[in-house]
C-alpha cells in the first residue's frame, strides 16, 4: 500500500512526501477512506500508530474540497487531553496542510488567552483545543462552535481518565448536531462505550492490532531492587551502557523533579516535565532531549502522554504505575513506528503486586535481571505505596465509580472553581500563547 492508493489530493501527497513517508501505517490505511466517505469513526489506537496523520489527513481533504457551511467560523474541532497533544496535534496539521491554505490554532491553558483570541479573532478553520480553555473562549464567546462540520475526539480514555468528560458533554452540546465525528481511544472502558453511543452515528470501527503486538518489538525487563537503591541503579545502568536517551517514569511530580536534580547532579543531564511546569519550561525540556542536549527525561504519566518523540531507544519505569494500562502506555514510548526499543522497570518489594497486574495483563512474565551490588534485601517488608493511592489493588481504569485513580496529576482539589483547578490543558497562569496557523 502507498499513500498514493488513498485518493489523497497532489498538496497532500506532497506534504507527505516531504516528511519522508510512503506507506500509511495500518491506522491510516483503514481509517483514511472512512474518513474521506465522511463516515463517523470509531478507532481503537494509541499514539505511536501514526493515527494523527489518520484523521489529520483525510479532514484536510475533505476542508480544502468542500466549501465552508458558514464563512468565518471554525470547521473542524479536535479535542485533546493535554497540552502537548494539542500543540503535537496542531502542529501536524500544519506540517500536512501546508500546501493548502487552511488556517489551524491551538487552544489550551497554561498559557495567556489574549493570543489564542487574536488567532480566533483572525479566523480558523480548525482549531485543537483542551477542553478546559476552549470552554473559556467560549465562556467569554471568541470561539462559536454553530460551523463545526467534524468533530474529532482524541484519546478519549484519557480524558475520561483527567475527569474531562463533563466539559466534554458541555462541547458537544455546543456543536451542531449534524456533523461527521471521529473518536479514538486505546481503550473502551464503558463511560466512553457510552459517550460514543451518543456521539457517533452508524460508526465504522478500526482496530490497528493491540498494542501487545507492538510490544513484541519492546525488550522488556525487571530489576529487583531496594527503593532506597533505585537512584543508584539506574545511574549505573545509564552509565554502563552509555544511554543517551532516556524517558524515565516516576509516579508523582515531586519524585520526578528530586530524581532528575540528583541526576542532573551526579553528571547526567536531566530534567523533569510534569503538569506543575509551566508550558515553556515543558516545551524547552522536551526540545533539549530531542535534541540530546539531555540524556534524561524524568516524567509523570499524563505529562509524558502524547509526547511526540522519534525512536526512544530507552524507557525506564522507575516507579511502576498504579494503573497496569499505563505500563503499556509508558513502554509504547519506544519501540515505535518499527523501530525496537528497551523498557526496564526498577521494582521493589512495595512493588510486587503492581508487577503481578502487569504481567497478567500483558498475559506474560516480564524479564527478570539482577544486577549485582543491587540484590534487594529479603528482610525488607512491603509498605504500602504512598499518596494513599496504592493501598492494595487499584482498579482498572474506568472500573471504578469513584475512580481513585482518576486526577493522578492534578493537585489537591483547591478552592478555585473547577475549570480553573489545575489539571493539565486547563491552567490559567500567564505565559505565551500557543495559538499558531498557516
Ligand atoms: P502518532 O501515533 O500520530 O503520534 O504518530 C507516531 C509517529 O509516527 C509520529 O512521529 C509520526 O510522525 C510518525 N508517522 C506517522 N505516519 C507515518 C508513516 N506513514 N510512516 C512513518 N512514520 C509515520
Amino acid at each position: 500500500m502507498h499513500f498514493n492508493n488513498l485518493g489523497l489530493r497532489a498538496e497532500l501527497l506532497r506534504a507527505i512526501a516531504d516528511q519522508g513517508y510512503d506507506t500509511p501505517t495500518p491506522i491510516q490505511a483503514q481509517a483514511i477512506p472512512v474518513v474521506l466517505a465522511g463516515r463517523d469513526l470509531m478507532a481503537a489506537a494509541q499514539t505511536g500508530t501514526g493515527k494523527t496523520a489518520g484523521f489529520t489527513l483525510p479532514i484536510l481533504q475533505l476542508l480544502s474540497t468542500r466549501p465552508a457551511a458558514s464563512r468565518g467560523k471554525p470547521r473542524v474541532l479536535i479535542l485533546t487531553p493535554t497540552r502537548e497533544l494539542a500543540a503535537q496535534v496542531e502542529q501536524s496539521v500544519c506540517t500536512y496542510g501546508k500546501h493548502l491554505p487552511l488556517k489551524s490554532a491551538a487552544i489550551f491553558g497554561g498559557v495567556s488567552m489574549v493570543p489564542q483570541l487574536k488567532a480566533l479573532k483572525g479566523g480558523v478553520d480548525i482549531l485543537v483545543a483542551t477542553p478546559g480553555r476552549l470552554l473559556d473562549h467560549l465562556g467569554q464567546r471568541n470561539a462559536d462552535l454553530s460551523g463545526i462540520e467534524i468533530f474529532v475526539l482524541d484519546e478519549a480514555d484519557r480524558m475520561l481518565d483527567m475527569g474531562f468528560m463533563p466539559d466534554i458533554r458541555k462541547v458537544i452540546a455546543l456543536i451542531p448536531k449534524q456533523k461527521q465525528s471521529l473518536l479514538f481511544s486505546a481503550t473502551f472502558p464503558e463511560e466512553i462505550r457510552a459517550l460514543a453511543a451518543g456521539l457517533l452515528r452508524n460508526p465504522q470501527t478500526v482496530e490497528v492490532a493491540p498494542r501487545n503486538a507492538t510490544v513484541d518489538l519492546i525488550t522488556q525487563a525487571v530489576y529487583h531492587v531496594d527503593k532506597a537503591k533505585k537512584r543508584d541503579l539506574l545511574q549505573k545502568l545509564i552509565e554502563d551502557h552509555s544511554w543517551h536517551q532516556v524517558l524515565v517514569f516516576t509516579r508523582t511530580k515531586h519524585g520526578a523533579n528530586a530524581l532528575s536534580e540528583k541526576l542532573d547532579k551526579a553528571g547526567i543531564s536531566s530534567a523533569a516535565i510534569h503538569g506543575n511546569k509551566s508550558q515553556g519550561a515543558r516545551t524547552r525540556a522536551l526540545a533539549d532531549f530531542k535534541s540530546l542536549k539531555l540524556n534524561v527525561l524524568v516524567a509523570t504519566d499524563i505529562a509524558a502522554r502524547g509526547l511526540d518523540i522519534d525512536q526512544l531507544p530507552h524507557v525506564v519505569n522507575y516507579e511502576l504505575p498504579n494503573v497496569p494500562e499505563d505500563y503499556v502506555h509508558r513502554i509504547g514510548r519506544t519501540g515505535r513506528a518499527g523501530s525496537s526499543g528497551e523498557a526496564i522497570s526498577l521494582v521493589c518489594v512495595d512493588e510486587h503486586a503492581l508487577l503481578r497486574d502487569i504481567e497478567r495483563l500483558l498475559k506474560q512474565p516480564i524479564e527478570k535481571r539482577l544486577m549485582p551490588g543491587f540484590e534487594p534485601d529479603p528482610s525488607i517488608r512491603a509498605e504500602p505505596i504512598e499518596n494513599g493511592r496504592n493501598k492494595g489493588r487499584q482498579a482498572p481504569r474506568g472500573a471504578v465509580p469513584g475512580r481513585q485513580n482518576k486526577p493522578r496529576q492534578r493537585p489537591p482539589q483547591s478552592t478555585k472553581p473547577a475549570r480553573n483547578g489545575g489539571g493539565q490543558g486547563r491552567g490559567t497562569s500567564s505565559r505565551h500563547s500557543g495559538a499558531g496557523h498557516h
